[in-house]
């Protein structure tokens, strides 16, 4: 029976980020996915933000994560060979005097420089835009071009012998002293990467993962000139060619993949408050977003068998996140030893009142 170190279960941005850095440290992989279409990876616009647009303040850990996000995505797409990471500066639309007021004092802020322009457009920069009370720069944000990479690091495990396309069974898993035996190979470690999958999973579905619904829309607008993403309420991202990206919904109370009309209003009432030319919807999709409780992700291994692993919860910051966190996780993989606000064991009386037949709460 081939050994193989390490058997990865989902390549959305956790499983294709996880198996290219685990292969670049040495270690012999192998991925499992059953390519579902509207994965959150495959759906997702893959902006990254260092700002938190409701508060305007820096978002967390950004200082270690962006820069920890940039050199590895610059990095990985010259090894493939294609280009799927384009940093950026985004606008983001002022809605009142107050978000002007606390624009400003924000960005004045030695912290923020790095993230927040001083420079306020306060006329009518773009033919299209309505900019009524000014716009902020965003500076050091980009897009990921998630399903691009997904598709490329694919083709290259496919190469190599590395992937299968179709459903990971758990009941096939047997456990044995050399190893953990599936469809005719033995390996050292299980890793699960399955997103809202995770749900289904024997072994983690103890895990609080909420499955937070998001809606987002492809438009046609001919007439609309713009050369990097803007923001009011929802984004509003070029695809070139007068194609546009818009999103995301937010919504908690469903977990369904279904497209709604509802969801398509929330999108296009806010859109139709800042740009002033016409467009037609010509996409739109639905996804889950696998958030954790406290909105850091999951990383860890499985309370009472040291060769199961899980790396989920990315929620809404699968781009930013993804680079850094996989780092520790392989860093942790043999001491078990993880950043305590990552480490699943913070959570583990989920798993003991799971065994006691206890509800989450
Ligand atoms: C509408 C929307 C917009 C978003 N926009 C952004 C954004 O702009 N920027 C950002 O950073 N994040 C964004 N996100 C969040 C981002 O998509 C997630 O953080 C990230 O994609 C999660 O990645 P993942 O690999 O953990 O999970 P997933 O992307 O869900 O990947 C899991 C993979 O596991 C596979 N799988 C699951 N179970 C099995 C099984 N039993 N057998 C085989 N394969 C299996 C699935 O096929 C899938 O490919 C958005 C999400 C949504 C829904």
């Amino acid at each position: 029976m081939k050994k193989v170190d390490i058997l990865i279960i989902g390549q959305g941005i956790a499983g294709t980020v996880l198996s290219h850095q685990l292969i670049q440290k040495g270690y012999s992989v192998f991925v499992i996915d059953h390519k579902k279409v509207n994965s959150a990876s495959r759906i997702a616009a893959g902006v990254y933000n260092p700002i938190a647009y409701r508060k305007l303040k820096r978002a967390e850990f950004v200082e270690f994560l962006l820069p920890s996000m940039q050199d590895y995505y610059g990095k990985l797409q010259k090894e493939l060979n294609v280009s799927f990471f384009k940093p950026s500066s985004f606008l983001k639309l002022l809605t009142d005097i107050e978000e002007l007021n606390n624009w400003q004092i924000q960005c004045a802020k030695e912290s923020n420089t790095s993230y927040m322009s001083k420079t306020i457009f306060t006329s009518n920069f773009n033919h299209g835009i309505k900019n009524e009370i000014g716009a902020g720069q965003v500076l050091n944000s980009g897009v990921v071009k998630i399903p691009t990479l997904i598709e490329a690091w694919q083709k290259r495990l496919i190469e190599s012998h590395r992937f299968s396309s179709g459903p990971f069974n758990y009941s096939d898993l047997e456990f044995h002293t050399d190893g953990i035996h599936y469809s005719d190979m033995c390996y050292e470690k299980v890793i699960f990467t399955e997103g809202v999958g995770v749900s289904k999973n024997p072994w983690f579905n103890w895990l609080p993962i909420q499955k937070f619904k998001g809606e987002v829309l492809e438009i046609h607008a001919p007439n609309l000139e713009l050369d990097r993403m803007i923001n009011r309420g929802v984004f509003l991202l070029p695809l070139g060619n007068g194609y546009f990206k818009v999103g995301a919904t937010h919504d908690w109370r469903k977990v369904d993949e279904v497209i709604t009309t509802e969801g398509r209003l929330e999108l296009t009432d806010k859109l139709d408050k800042f740009i002033n030319v016409p467009y037609t919807v010509v996409k739109h999709e639905a996804g889950l977003r696998p958030a954790a409780r406290d909105r850091h992700p999951y990383i860890g291994v499985h309370p009472e068998n040291n060769r199961l692993f899980v790396f989920n919860g990315l929620g809404s910051k699968g781009v930013i996140m993804a680079p850094w966190l996989v780092t520790k996780f392989i860093e942790g993989l043999d001491s078990f030893e993880w950043p305590p606000e990552f480490d699943i064991k913070r959570y583990i009386r989920f798993f003991n009142d799971s065994n006691t037949g206890h509800e989450k709460n």
